[in-house]
């Protein structure tokens, strides 16, 4: 028996994949945007696998700004970064 995982798409490679496989996003109604790692934080979600090229995918394509609605702040960029170096 399986039990059934929530799948969500990567802003970075466009695959989809489990949820938990994936580094969370937020923009909080405030407009502010935080990488979630706790996976419980209010507000729009956005999904990127945790690795680099993802990342830079991401980044270039600005799959983020058009997933989230507004220019990525670089502080994020680097905070996110931050979170993919940590799990390599
Ligand atoms: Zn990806």
């Amino acid at each position: 028996m399986r039990k059934k995982i929530p799948i969500r798409k990567c802003v970075g490679c466009g695959e989809s994949k489990p949820k938990k496989d994936l580094i969370r996003i937020v923009k909080s109604k405030d407009g502010d945007i935080n990488v979630d790692l706790s996976g419980k934080l209010n507000g729009r979600g956005v999904y990127i696998c945790n690795n680099v090229d993802c990342f830079e995918k991401a980044k270039k394509s600005k799959g983020l700004n058009r997933s989230l609605k507004m220019e990525v702040p670089e502080e994020v960029y680097k905070n996110l970064l931050l979170e993919l170096n940590q799990n390599e």
